[in-house]
């Protein structure tokens, strides 16, 4: 039996100023056959799951792409459909394979193809005909749509946000995909689109119940897989927003009723799980009143959500209050981590910092700053045993008030994962009353040790974190919280 498996990944911020091009994708994840006997990175992580699994099961694998790009603005056409073509190329080169397994994000948006995935699945359905099993992985935060439903026989996506349950939902999608290549069950999927834009965090109630509720009733046998695909609110498609997915053996109604139940059960939750985010000025107080250190997520400029990662609001508002002992990061800013480092280590020097990519980043900040560490590439640990690298990067610390700020900057674009991602560089973290991290959720199970308390913030500038308030153009349905009852 053959399982050919490839990965293709970006989550696509229509808002965004930046373009997801070329050089995007061909950055270091960018392998052609071998990912998967690379070190954990992100895209690959699935990867390395079905080839464990794949061997162990007496299975030929053939692998073909992995690429991922940082998510940014829309995918450039051409790019698209070179790195599609790639994997359909080696897809048809492979002949006849029982097994696909595709690790995908699910949010991808190119110039003329508002669903890459399903454009992907699509053909490859067309290249290996009716009877092999398609799977994939999806990100939780993906537009999942009827038409891949239609061309794959499995889709999972990840259950935990923070993403730490990569290799989890991987060796699920193997084990079902060989039960379904070797006859033992008959997949049916089912899904429910629920009209609801916001953001569920599943360390914590009412969530980390409900998923683990869920697992239950994977466990018990009644079915085979439920996936709740949060969706990417920052993506202008018409089919963005949450929905329930769920597969039954052989059983359509069955896989229908339980999508439905489920997703009833979250729209049930809707007022408990209702997003609010603090202001700049609400997360600091919060910080200046309690004892211990306060990790603040500046949600708002989180580049793993497409943004710049230079925007300067909550620095700006930290600044304006005298905020002391207290470090940011990480800032993309690739010219001023040059001047860092043409002023060298311990330099003390006027530095203009962010504000360059668009509105989304805000005004610049002229700061006079020291120089603390320099460092060539700057390595930060990821999600489930992955790795991120920053860059040529630098720690830098600029006056405010009575005392200073820690500030990280960058060269290439990252969110937050891990407080090493200022440790690293020497930025101890263990002397600070407040961190802000620019990260929405995926710095959580990292930070949350060392916080006595964690804010999540919403600037201005940024992403715009008010779900009801997005321009969408493309999304034409009614959707709560923008209304009350989007099914009236
Ligand atoms: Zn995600």
């Amino acid at each position: 039996m053959k399982l050919f498996m490839a990965a293709l990944l970006t989550e696509t911020n229509t808002f965004a100023p930046m373009p997801t091009g070329h050089a995007g994708f061909h950055g270091d994840s960018y392998r052609r056959r071998d990912a998967s006997l690379e070190p954990p990175a992100w895209g690959n992580i699935p990867l390395i799951a079905w080839r464990r699994l794949a061997g162990e099961a007496g299975l030929t694998v053939i692998e073909s792409l992995t690429a991922n790009a940082q998510p940014s603005g829309t995918t450039i056409r051409g790019v698209y459909e070179e790195l599609r073509d790639t994997i359909l190329a080696d897809l048809a080169a492979a002949g006849p394979v029982e097994i696909v397994l595709l690790n995908l994000h699910g949010a991808m948006v190119a110039e003329g193809y508002d669903d890459c995935e399903s454009d992907l699945v699509a053909r490859a359905r067309g290249i290996v005909g009716p009877d092999t099993i398609i799977g994939v992985e999806l990100d939780l935060h993906c537009h999942l749509d009827e038409r891949l439903a239609e061309n794959a026989n499995l889709v999972i996506t990840y259950k935990e946000y923070p993403h730490i349950d990569m290799t989890e939902r991987a060796e699920e999608l193997f084990a079902l995909a060989l039960r379904a290549a070797r006859g033992e069950i008959r997949p049916v999927m089912a899904t429910r689109r629920m009209r609801m834009i916001n953001m569920w965090h599943t360390p914590v109630e009412p969530m980390k119940s409900l998923i683990a509720e869920m697992q239950a009733e994977e466990r018990s046998g009644k079915i085979l897989s439920l996936s709740f695909a949060h969706g990417f609110p920052w993506g202008d498609v018409p089919h963005v927003g949450a929905v329930m997915l769920a597969i039954a053996d052989a059983d359509a109604a069955h896989a229908q009723n339980a999508a439905d139940r489920w997703a009833s059960r979250i729209w049930d939750l809707r007022e408990e799980t209702r997003k609010r985010f603090d202001t700049p000025d609400q997360a600091i107080d919060a910080a200046l009143a309690g004892e211990g250190l306060t990790v603040i997520a500046e949600t708002s400029d989180n580049a793993g959500g497409g943004a710049p990662s230079d925007c300067t609001a909550m620095l700006a508002a930290m600044l304006r209050r005298g905020v002391t002992d207290a470090a940011i990061g990480v800032f993309w800013d690739p010219i001023a981590v040059q001047f860092c480092r043409d002023a060298g280590l311990g330099a003390r020097f006027p530095l203009r910092l962010g504000g360059k990519c668009g509105p989304m980043s805000g005004d610049p900040l002229d700061l006079v700053v020291t120089v603390h560490a320099l460092a060539d590439s700057h390595i930060q640990t990821a999600l489930s045993g992955g790795v991120r690298d920053f860059g040529p990067s630098a720690w830098i610390e600029a006056p405010s008030g009575r005392g200073s700020i820690h500030i990280i900057i960058g060269s290439d674009r990252n969110q937050v994962f891990n407080p090493d991602a200022f440790t690293g560089l020497g930025c101890m973290l263990a002397d600070k009353r407040m961190v802000v991290v620019k990260s929405s959720q995926h710095f959580y199970a990292a930070f949350a040790p060392i916080a006595a308390r964690v804010r999540y913030c919403a600037a201005e500038a940024g992403i715009l974190r008010d779900f009801a308030a997005i321009p969408y153009v493309n999304f034409r349905e009614p959707y709560w919280p923008k209304v009350e009852d989007p099914f009236a």
